[in-house]
């Protein structure tokens, strides 16, 4: 008996001090949203219920961009000014880009939390499953310097949860051209596609759906997104809608 109770309190010492060390390493103790207590996520449970679990797949959204709606109106007030991105057909935004966004973003891109992978792609699976339900999903090609400086791309790791984890169909119809590649072309040819970041990926010649949704993990201008589907589009898919994490509004 008196064995047994020893090795529990040794259990509860472990796990005590687990605790107080993971807190310590990860130097995180503070709710980014709420300034509160919390322990391994960088949101606490009640903060976690109210941001990133509240996706809102009902809310009134712009019918331009797909951002949660305030005011009365039905377009928002970015998206009376900014350049087209109608090639897209829609645009759902898990999140408006202000305050606890930043923060979380930030430490999943700039401070490698990677775990927040996990957490995102839970969310993106939701907004997948109901309002996109079948069409594959194709993530958006990162910048050559993204990868560069953090050594992975966050994109690639929310596909990749999407695809090895939950089994949804993920397919890398697009590829970006780097800089070298334009290099290599004459004049008049660079001058024709200066504009034309991503193509089509020829590994899936003759592979083309009808309807694809984009993936990505922020809308500012939309101008990439809309390059892209201008590309899905001259490839012959016909329907191209877009998820975003985030959408800035400012
Ligand atoms: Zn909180
Ligand atoms: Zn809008």
């Amino acid at each position: 008996m008196k064995i047994i109770n020893l090795i529990l309190r040794g259990c509860l010492a472990v796990r005590y001090y687990a605790g107080i060390g993971t807190l310590y390493l990860c130097g995180e103790k503070n709710c980014v949203v709420c300034g509160g207590i919390t322990d391994l996520l960088p949101v606490c449970a009640g903060c976690f219920q109210k941001t990133i679990a509240n996706i809102r797949l009902n809310a009134k959204r712009c019918l331009v961009c797909g951002r949660v709606l305030v005011s009365e109106k039905s377009v928002c007030v970015l998206c009376r000014s900014r350049p087209s991105i109608g090639n897209l057909n829609t645009v759902f935004p898990l999140y408006n880009y202000y305050l606890w966004a930043r923060d979380l973003l930030f430490m999943w891109k700039m401070q490698n939390n990677r775990y927040f992978s996990f957490v995102f792609a839970r969310q993106i699976l939701v907004v997948l499953q109901n309002r996109f339900d079948g069409i594959p999903v194709v993530p958006v090609p990162p910048r050559p310097s993204k990868i560069k400086n953090s050594g992975w791309d966050q994109i690639k790791d929310i596909s990749d949860i999407l695809k090895y984890r939950y089994k949804m169909n993920v397919l890398d119809l697009l590829r970006r051209c780097d800089n070298s590649e334009q290099k290599k072309l004459g004049r008049t040819e660079r001058l024709g596609r200066a504009e034309k970041r991503y193509v089509w990926n020829q590994a899936f010649k003759g592979h083309i759906p009808r309807s694809v949704v984009l993936l990505d993990d922020i809308m500012t201008t939309g101008a990439t997104l809309n390059e892209c589907a201008v590309a899905l589009k001259a490839a012959g898919v016909e329907t191209v809608h877009a998820v975003t994490l985030f959408s800035v509004s400012d």
